[in-house]
């Protein structure tokens, strides 16, 4: 199974990826956190990649699709994908269509997060995660149980974006708009795309999902 998880920042694409590697054992290939990562050890992708991810404009198509394959390459035949934050436009929609084909793979759904946009900013800057797994928290919508200790590792250490700020979300959700969002009518013509309200609880979103990929 391979399917993208499509939304603008803070739709809730990588809280619901982490539910389905829980779930199901998928992989969830976020190029976000793989651009983190390369910005945290200083790789030539990472050096390249700070300052517009500090703007909130989009990395290069080269370098996000390059990583989409090597993860990939690292991945069994039968592990299933979860693409959260890519693609994020027309030509890496197309180099994804190449990715999976050149790997035997095909794309089965498309999941659209729907939001209001006015509710983006709160949840974008209330947003945290653990420093140790990665789980992701928020400080109204999604507490750990115990306050300051991680529900998944037990860790108390946490970090938060830079680029999770109000005037970094503006530039991000113009370039969604700009560039993301127009490449659904590409799925729709191939009949793959599913909507889900983003706006309903945590919980509601992961259980139409599941009832999405579950229908075959
Ligand atoms: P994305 O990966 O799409 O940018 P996240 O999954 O990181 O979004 O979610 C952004 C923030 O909003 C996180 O702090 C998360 O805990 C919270 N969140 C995610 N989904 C919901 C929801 N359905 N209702 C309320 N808050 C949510
Ligand atoms: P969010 O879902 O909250 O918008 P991400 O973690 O997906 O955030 O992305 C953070 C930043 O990393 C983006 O603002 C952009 O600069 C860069 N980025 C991530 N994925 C891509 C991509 N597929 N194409 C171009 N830039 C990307
Ligand atoms: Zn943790």
């Amino acid at each position: 199974m391979n399917i993208i998880l499509l939304g603008p920042p803070g739709a809730g694409k990588g809280t619901q990826a982490q539910r389905l590697v829980d779930a199901h054992g998928m992989r969830q290939l976020s190029t976000g956190d793989m651009l983190r990562a390369a910005v945290k050890a200083g790789t030539p992708v990472g050096l390249q990649a700070k300052a517009v991810m500090e703007r909130g404009e989009l990395v290069s198509d080269e370098i996000v699709s390059a990583l989409i394959g090597e993860e990939l390459d690292s991945m069994g035949p039968d592990m299933g994908a979860i693409f959260d934050g890519y693609p994020r436009t027309a030509a890496q929609a197309e180099a994804l269509d190449d990715i999976l084909a050149a790997r035997g793979r095909k794309l089965d759904h498309v999941i659209e997060l729907e939001v209001d946009e006015d509710a983006l900013v709160e949840r974008i800057c209330g947003r945290f995660t653990c420093a140790n797994c990665g789980k992701g928290y928020h400080d109204k919508f999604a507490q750990p149980r115990i306050p300051g200790v991680c529900d998944k590792c037990g860790s108390t250490e946490f970090k938060r974006r830079p680029d999770d700020n109000e005037d970094t979300v503006r530039t991000r959700m113009a370039e969604y708009r700009a560039k993301t969002a127009p490449i659904l009518p590409i799925y729709e013509a191939r009949g793959i795309v599913a909507r889900v309200n983003g706006m309903a609880d945590i919980d509601d979103v992961t259980t139409a999902i599941e009832r999405i990929i579950t229908s075959g």
